[in-house]
């Protein structure tokens, strides 16, 4: 019997729809021919997508995203349980991915690579919380191949059988296929036999060969890319996607970016969310470089990202704002910026705390519901193919009544 995602069927990827909008909420002119076209359920053309980035109407473009979201989703604001395990930060890219503050070299002060028994020692650590998701994520390390991964995740859903596992990026992917001597395809179904569920998005940086030339020359190409998830999607591994916005990419290179996200959306239909994600400049080469250091990307500019992509990726059912990068605040905020997912009950986050990022580095149940309320909104708890679990009412703390309990008697 095939897995339920590898239904991945014409009817799941989502058409542009008519959306409902009052277009005297523009304050910008330029503005008015992308309402026009979302109220007629058109699709943006790359010169819209830019004409949004531009336009001084941060307020118009987050109401046109928050249209469009709500006809989808209404109030409703999900989240996931999930633990993050970084289990290497080894990497032969170290010295030319200058964005990154995270990886070591083999023998360089704090280079790690975990056992399988401190994989599961990790595993364990998620207390008091009901973990659903793993993800995991690393740096390219020649001594982690296929067989190091393999065996990880047989012994993860050995142990934690109900956990899914969204691990490695299409970056790792094709690593270790290189490594292997492999197809990355068959690398791919090499590991969902071992317990692959789904892939995150992160590696994609921004597509444009310039900007890579910049940031991360060695690295695996936006054509690769867009080809690994092509490759999980039609092997029926659905996969997120992302874009790393505020280093040195101009706005038509995002366009560029975002063009063949959808595009590979309207193939496979096999993306789950698209997830923005801010450059933080502490901590690597590029922000010394830029002489940024000290200065993450605006608020403006993260709302504007989320906004942005809710609008022009008009076939993505999901848009996540990760509180890790952007802050709690802005993240609430982008519940009304066109966001209709969260970052979940992450525990214990390294990458991006390794570059200079001062959130928490996990939140809990309690947190993550005053949040969502706070923005007036409606919290529920998701699985990985984005399922409603449990949406909580009014005054539901998610709090668990001991068994015994009289509350735990009559529920
Ligand atoms: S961004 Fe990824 S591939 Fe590049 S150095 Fe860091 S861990 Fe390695």
């Amino acid at each position: 019997m095939p897995r339920e995602y590898l239904a991945l069927l014409p009817e799941y990827v989502l058409m542009p729809v008519p959306i409902p909008f009052d277009l005297n909420r523009l304050r910008d002119a330029a503005l008015l021919p992308i309402g026009e076209k979302l109220r007629a359920g058109e699709r943006l053309s790359l010169q819209d997508g830019v004409t949004l980035f531009r336009s001084p109407d941060l307020l118009g473009v987050g109401a046109m995203a928050d249209a469009a979201n709500r006809a989808r989703h209404g109030d409703r604001v999900t989240f996931a349980s999930n633990q993050h395990i970084n289990p290497t930060n080894v990497c032969v890219l170290r010295k030319t991915c200058v964005f990154c503050g995270y990886a070591r070299l083999p023998k360089e002060d704090g280079a790690y690579r975990y056992s399988l028994e401190q994989v599961l020692a990790e595993s364990d650590q998620a207390d008091g919380t009901i973990t659903r998701e793993f993800h995991i994520v690393g740096g390219l390390d020649m001594q982690a191949g296929l067989e190091y991964y393999q065996s990880m995740f047989r012994a993860l859903k050995q142990r934690h059988p109900q956990v899914h596992i969204k691990a490695l990026t299409a970056v790792e992917i094709a690593h270790i296929a290189r490594i292997e001597k492999m197809s990355r395809e068959d690398v791919l179904i090499a590991l969902r036999e071992a317990g692959l569920d789904t892939m995150p998005g992160g590696g994609a940086e921004t597509f444009s060969a310039a900007v890579r030339d910049v940031i991360a020359d060695k690295k695996l190409g936006g054509t690769d890319y867009i080809d690994v998830h092509r490759t999980a999607h039609r092997l029926g591994i659905r996969s997120n996607c992302t874009m790393l916005y505020g280093h040195v990419e101009t706005i038509e290179d995002r366009l560029q970016h975002l063009t063949m996200l959808r595009d590979l959306q309207d193939e496979t239909g096999g993306f789950l969310a698209y997830i923005p994600l801010a450059y933080h400049p502490d901590g690597n080469e590029l922000g010394k470089t830029l002489g940024r250091e000290g200065t993450s990307t605006t608020g403006f500019d993260d709302l504007r990202n989320l906004a942005v992509g809710r609008l022009f990726l008009d076939n993505f059912e999901h848009i996540k704002s990760h509180w890790i990068m952007v802050s709690t605040p802005v993240s609430q905020i982008a519940l009304h910026f066109g966001v209709n997912d969260i970052e979940g009950t992450v525990v214990r986050e390294k990458i991006y705390h390794a570059v200079g990022a001062h959130t928490p580095q996990g939140m809990t149940l309690p947190q993550l519901l005053t949040l969502i309320r706070g923005a007036g909104k409606v919290p529920a708890e998701r699985d990985s193919f984005y399922r409603v679990l449990r949406e909580f009412a009014p005054g539901d703390t998610g709090e668990v009544e001991p068994a015994g309990s009289p509350a735990a008697a009559v529920a």
